[in-house]
C-alpha cells in the first residue's frame, strides 16, 4: 500500500525520532550514505525496512548506535582486539561483525550468529540516535540492487511511496558504505571496504581481506550473505577498463561493432575528460584522488541512468586505500565486464 513520503529538514528530526519510537522506518544522512533505519530490536519494525528495499530477507543489516554503553545488550563475548578498534575508529565508517545477544531478532541479522554494528560520524544521525535513545538497523536507503543513495533526492527517488519520512541533511560525505570488518575470526577479515582503510586498521590488528572484495562471487568464508547479491547498479550495463593505455581501449571499444547503435558514456578522471570525442564523459576527479571518485561515484551512475546510456565505460583507479574500496564497488557494477588495455 502507498504511503505519503514527507522530506524534512535537520529542525524537524523530533518527528524522525517519534516515528523511530512508534515502530515505523525513516530515512536519515550518515557521513557514508543515507541510511532507512528502524528499531533493531522491534522485529515488526525492521521487516518494514525489507519490504520497502525489496531487500532479500538472507541479507543482514548493519546496527546504529550513539553510544559504546549500548553495545553491552547487543553483543555477546567480543576479541579485546575488537574493543580497540571501537575506541580507535567510532565514531566512523567502520561496521564490525560480533556475536550476537539473545536480544537481537533473527531477522536483523538474517538469521546469522552475529550482528554487524556501527557508529555513525554524523551530527544528524547521531541526534536522532541519541533522541530516540535505541538501536537503529539501518541498511542504505535505496531499493535493493540499485546505487547507494547519497542525497535525500536519490532516497526520494527510489522509495516515495514506501516509507513515512526522509530526513534531509544535504550530501553525504564519504559517498560510499562502511567498512564491513568480521570480528568472529582470527585474523579479523575484511568483508566490504569502505572509508576505513586497511591499512589504518593494520596499525592495530592483523586483518585479512576476504577474496569476495577483489572478485565477484567468492569467499572462502561466506558470513555475508549479501556479498553475494549484484550491488550498486545503474541499469546501464558497467564496463570496467584497466591498465596502463585506458582512454586507447574505450576509444577502440567505442568503435567496436559489438557497441554499434549503444548509447555510450565514460567515467573518467579529471586528466582525460578530452580523451573521448563523441563520448557523454562524466568527471570522477584527479587520478590520485580515489577519495573524490568514491563520493561521486553513486550519484554519477544515477546521473548515467538519467542520461538514457546504455554502456557506461568506467576507468579503474590503484587498489589501495579509498582506491581498494572504489574498485571493489566498480567491480560489483561492473559484474563479470572488466576488460584489460
Ligand atoms: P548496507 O547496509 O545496505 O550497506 O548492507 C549491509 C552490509 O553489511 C551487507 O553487505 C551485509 O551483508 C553486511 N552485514 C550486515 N550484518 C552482517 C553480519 N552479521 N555478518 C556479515 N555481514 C553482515
Ligand atoms: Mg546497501
Amino acid at each position: 500500500m502507498a504511503v505519503e513520503t514527507r522530506i524534512i529538514g535537520p529542525e524537524l528530526i523530533a518527528e524522525a525520532v517519534a516515528l523511530l519510537k512508534q515502530g515505523e522506518c525513516v530515512a536519515f544522512p550518515t557521513e557514508t550514505v543515507y541510511g532507512l533505519g528502524a528499531n533493531a530490536l522491534d522485529a515488526e519494525a525492521v521487516a518494514k525496512i525489507f519490504t520497502a528495499k525489496g531487500r532479500p530477507a538472507d541479507n543482514p543489516l548493519i546496527v546504529h548506535i550513539y553510544s559504546i554503553d549500548q553495545i553491552a545488550g547487543l553483543i555477546g563475548d567480543c576479541h579485546p582486539a575488537a574493543k580497540t578498534l571501537m575506541e580507535r575508529f567510532w565514531p566512523g565508517p567502520l561496521s564490525l561483525v560480533l556475536p550476537k545477544s539473545g536480544r537481537v531478532p533473527g531477522i536483523v541479522s538474517a538469521g546469522l550468529d552475529t550482528v554487524a554494528i556501527r557508529m555513525p560520524d554524523h551530527d544528524l544521525a547521531l541526534e536522532i540516535l541519541r533522541r530516540a535513545d535505541l538501536p537503529v538497523a539501518a541498511p542504505s536507503a535505496n531499493l535493493s540492487g540499485s546505487p547507494s543513495p547519497t542525497r535525500a533526492e536519490h532516497v526520494w527517488e527510489d522509495l516515495k511511496g514506501r516509507i513515512p519520512l526522509i530526513v534531509d541533511g544535504g550530501p553525504t560525505g564519504w559517498g560510499v558504505e562502511s567498512t564491513v570488518l568480521d570480528c568472529t575470526c582470527l585474523p579479523f577479515r575484511i568483508l566490504r571496504p569502505g572509508g576505513v582503510t586497511v591499512e589504518q586498521l593494520r596499525r592495530f590488528a592483523e586483518i585479512a581481506i576476504d577474496p569476495s572484495v577483489f572478485q565477484n562471487g567468492v569467499s572462502e568464508r561466506p558470513r555475508s550473505p549479501g556479498m553475494k547479491y549484484r550491488h550498486y547498479a545503474p541499469r546501464a550495463e558497467v564496463v570496467l577498463v584497466l591498465g596502463d593505455r585506458v582512454p586507447e581501449k574505450i576509444n577502440q571499444l567505442a568503435c567496436s561493432p559489438e557497441y554499434a547503435g549503444r548509447k555510450l558514456g565514460v567515467l573518467a578522471v579529471s586528466e582525460h575528460l578530452r580523451a573521448y570525442p563523441g563520448l557523454t564523459v562524466f568527471d570522477l576527479g584527479p587520478k590520485q584522488e580515489p577519495k573524490t571518485a568514491a563520493a561521486r561515484l553513486y550519484n554519477l551512475l544515477r546521473a548515467v541512468d538519467q542520461h538514457g546510456l546504455d554502456i557506461v565505460f568506467v576507468e579503474g583507479f590503484t587498489e589501495k586505500e579509498i582506491g581498494l574500496t572504489l574498485m571493489n564497488r566498480l567491480r560489483k557494477a561492473a559484474g563479470d565486464r572488466v576488460i584489460q588495455s
